[in-house]
């Protein structure tokens, strides 16, 4: 059903014939993003668009990579689901030296021609820079007795400020 993607490309090769690869991966085979997992199940959809830039002949990848990572909630320790939709253009240079004279558009992609690049690498260095730093529930994820015993003690501290705040102001007016 999911159309098969290579596990090494050639990133220049691709970039000059104008190729797609579209497909599915399996979080599974990315062992340093498995490492913040909370299970390893899940698929990320892959879009890879190759191409060289018209106007300044760089040759680059627009990537498209949807998944849906499994992240422990650091506020109340439950497991919640963090979607992700990454779109990133990264241009390919053979060199460092030539990052510098990168349109801004895009992330350096630094290859190494001595080795063979593998596909689903790529995919992982962008998943793991889409977890976020503190990841936790959007919604208010604490158990509701921890919510009223905040909200009290902030009570409190209005109480005992405002009277000096009343008395200050007449003090002023003075
Ligand atoms: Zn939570």
């Amino acid at each position: 059903m999911h159309p098969k993607l290579p596990i090494e490309i050639d990133p220049f090769r691709l970039a000059k014939s104008g190729l797609i690869l579209e497909g599915e991966l399996e979080q599974k085979y990315m062992p340093r993003l498995s490492g913040s997992l909370q299970n390893n199940d899940g698929t990320v959809h892959v879009k890879m668009n190759f191409d060289v830039d018209k106007v300044l002949g760089t040759p680059f990848m627009n990537g498209e990579f949807t998944t849906t990572l499994p992240l422990l909630c650091e506020r109340c320790s439950e497991l919640f689901l963090y979607d992700v939709d990454i779109k990133c253009s990264l241009a390919m240079v053979n060199n460092e030296r030539k990052i510098e004279s990168l349109a801004e558009q895009y992330e350096p992609w630094v290859i190494d021609s001595e080795n063979p690049v593998l596909l689903n690498s790529i995919v992982e260095d962008e998943l793991i820079l889409a977890i976020p730093l503190v990841p936790k529930h959007e919604h208010s994820c604490l158990p509701a007795e921890a919510w009223v015993s905040g909200d009290e003690v902030e009570e409190d501290v209005e109480k005992k400020v405002s009277p000096f705040a009343v008395l200050a102001a007449l003090k002023t007016k003075d």
